[in-house]
């Protein structure tokens, strides 16, 4: 087993995730570059550096996750942090505007096979990667599941007629970061009084593929809250943060 703390981030061949995987090397760990496209992975790990490793990893894919983990256990022997990263903003071809793809989630139109294929990656897929990685999670020191989540599924903002980004709270992706935001309560409750401590954390609005680069904040910037509670290895557990500090549920 090695001694250097190893971390897993699903989605990091791009976008914020990429940017969470090269904070963490350059913070000393050894750190596993989830990517569904195995080549996406190979060109980002290098990117980042020697401590950097690609893992072909599909969240939605029960074959590709169940090889990852034990691809953890057998390369790594030890897994400290995982960050459940890897999200859809539609399931459309790549390119619709972040107008579109608020339209085409309200409530009264979404269709529902969109609705399955978001809620597909962006919930079901972080349980069922947390539910293989926590017996590796067990055995950590001090293990952390971050969840990257967004302020847009906040059901506490959205029920406030004055929150700006009410029009946002669709079906789809914002009900699925809702959607998101309960199952890392259900994790934390689940887990409390263990070694491992599980987070939502949002990230500010930034321009990265998920938005068609509609976002205003540079992928550094973005990233920031995402690793602060990633790094956090003190911190609590069952809390829902954004660049601000606290959000409402
Ligand atoms: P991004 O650049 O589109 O990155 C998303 C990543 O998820 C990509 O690496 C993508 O892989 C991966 N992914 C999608 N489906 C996957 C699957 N089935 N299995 C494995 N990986 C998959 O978007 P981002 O903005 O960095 O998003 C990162 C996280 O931040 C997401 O959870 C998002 O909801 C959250 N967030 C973003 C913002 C923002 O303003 N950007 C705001 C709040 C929250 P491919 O490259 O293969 O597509």
């Amino acid at each position: 087993m090695q001694s250097k703390p190893v971390a897993l981030v699903t989605g990091a061949n791009q976008g914020i995730g990429l940017q969470i995987a090269k904070e963490l090397a350059a913070h000393g760990y050894t750190v596993l570059v989830g990517s569904r496209n195995p080549q996406n992975g190979e060109t980002a790990a290098q990117g980042i550096g020697a401590d950097a490793h690609a893992i072909q990893l599909d969240v939605t894919d029960p074959a590709s996750i169940t090889a990852a983990a034990e691809r953890v256990r057998t390369e790594f022997g030890r897994l400290d942090l995982l960050v459940n990263n890897a999200a859809i903003s539609h399931a459309g071809a790549p390119g619709k505007t972040l107008e579109q793809v608020i339209e085409e989630g309200r409530a009264s139109v979404a269709s529902l096979d969109e609705v399955r294929a978001v809620w597909e990656t962006n919930v079901f897929g972080v349980i069922a990667v947390t539910q293989a990685l926590l017996p590796l999670l067990r055995e950590a020191p001090a293990a952390r599941i971050v969840n990257v989540s967004s302020n847009v599924g906040s059901l506490t903002l959205n029920a406030d007629p004055n929150f700006p980004y009410r029009s946002v709270f669709g079906l789809g992706y914002a009900a699925s970061k809702t959607a998101l935001n309960a199952v890392t309560l259900a994790f934390a409750n689940d887990l409390e009084g263990t070694n491992i401590k599980v987070n939502a954390v949002s990230p500010g609005f930034t321009a990265t593929a998920l938005n068609n680069f509609q976002g205003v904040e540079s992928i550094e910037e973005g990233s920031r809250a995402p690793v602060a509670v990633a790094l956090d290895t003190d911190g609590p557990t069952g809390t829902f943060t954004g660049p601000d500090g606290p959000l409402p549920w």
